[in-house]
């Protein structure tokens, strides 16, 4: 959102940002992109920009208004954004008193969809009048975390959206949504930000060898700001590599368990990609050995996409990334990386 300076957290948003608010006047929109393209933040400057009580439309959303304020508040009363019960502690949107206690008391943990009843109540949102005169909104991420039902109970609210009210859907996986919602939208399609934004916007926030993070996470520039202030830098993303192919996972050990599986996929791709002539993708060049045996890679890789889609799966975590690890360490095992390395696994 914009801040009380006017300035959007992501730059790289300030031109689609303009460009929608001048041209834009579907009900519903669908803005999708890859993961960490900022999504989210351009649907909420969005909502802002619509709401804001600036007098010139050219200066909306100024950041400093009584409307635009309640959003920096997260209290606007006529803006309405939904996102599953697991991402509103990380997002800072969304949490409703409603149906956080009933759902965590009866599942234990948070839920990852958004649900019906939300769906049922932003509907009904939608439906009164506005409270401050400029519409209302309906913000929802990631839209494809709707259910079935959920996303059912929507598609007539979209089709004739009542009265003033729009609605902003947004997404990194846009097939994931039932076709009958995605056509229902104005598809906004967004673009990663140029590498050179990226990087430039990475050292601002005091990542250092911003280009090897932002390799590391596809070319994410959240993602990798979030790595770096959780502890992931230059040095030990590079490292990896070779500590895999020695079969150690001291690196790994702190990290949950998900970022591991993802670490290890883009060991492995990049290994294929080596020891197939291409260059590597997430890892610099000389990270990745050659020689790495196929056939093992492939195997690990099989694993890999095995234990990745049963991420809920209560595994006993020390014990799978040492074993996902031994199984990397055979593939890798007679790389340069491994024989280079000092304390080697030695074989009779
Ligand atoms: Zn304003």
């Amino acid at each position: 959102m914009v801040d009380a300076t006017g300035a959007l957290a992501l730059p790289w948003l300030v031109a689609p940002l303009r460009d929608l608010l001048q041209r834009q006047q579907a009900h519903a929109l669908l803005l999708h992109g890859p993961q960490g393209v900022g999504q989210f933040e351009l649907a909420i400057a969005l909502a802002q920009g619509w709401l804001c009580e600036a007098e010139s439309s050219d200066a909306r959303p100024c950041g400093r208004c009584a409307s635009c304020k309640l959003v920096q508040a997260r209290s606007h009363p006529d803006l309405l954004v939904l996102v599953p019960e697991a991402m509103q502690s990380q997002l800072g949107w969304g949490a409703n008193d409603d149906d956080a206690p009933t759902d965590r008391a009866a599942k234990g943990k948070p839920s990852q969809e958004i649900k019906v009843d939300a769906v049922r109540r932003a509907v009904a949102f939608a439906q009164i009048t506005s409270g401050r005169g400029r519409g209302k909104v309906v913000v929802m991420h990631p839209a494809e975390r709707m259910n079935g039902i959920a996303a059912n109970t929507l598609l007539k609210t979209l089709e004739e959206p009542p009265g003033s009210a729009r609605f902003v859907l947004s997404s990194a996986a846009p097939d994931a949504l039932l076709p009958t919602i995605r056509s229902r939208c104005q598809a906004v399609a967004m673009t990663p930000p140029a590498a050179a934004d990226a990087m430039a916007w990475l050292a601002a926030q005091g990542v250092a060898d911003a280009a090897v993070l932002l390799a590391a996470t596809g070319q994410q520039p959240q993602e990798a700001l979030v790595w770096s202030q959780e502890g992931v830098d230059a040095a030990s993303w590079s490292r990896l590599p070779a500590l895999v192919a020695q079969g150690g996972a001291e690196t790994l050990a702190g990290w949950p368990l998900p970022r591991v599986i993802d670490a290890l996929q883009k060991l492995c791709h990049d290994s294929a990609c080596v020891a197939a002539g291409a260059a590597p993708r997430y890892f610099p060049a000389t990270a990745i050995a050659r020689g790495a045996d196929l056939a093992a890679l492939n195997a690990w890789r099989a694993e890999l996409t095995r234990v990745a889609r049963n991420a809920e799966h209560p595994w006993n975590a020390p014990l799978l990334i040492e074993s996902l690890v031994q199984q990397g360490r055979q593939a890798l095992a007679r790389t340069g990386l491994a024989r280079r390395g000092v304390s080697v696994h030695s074989r009779p």
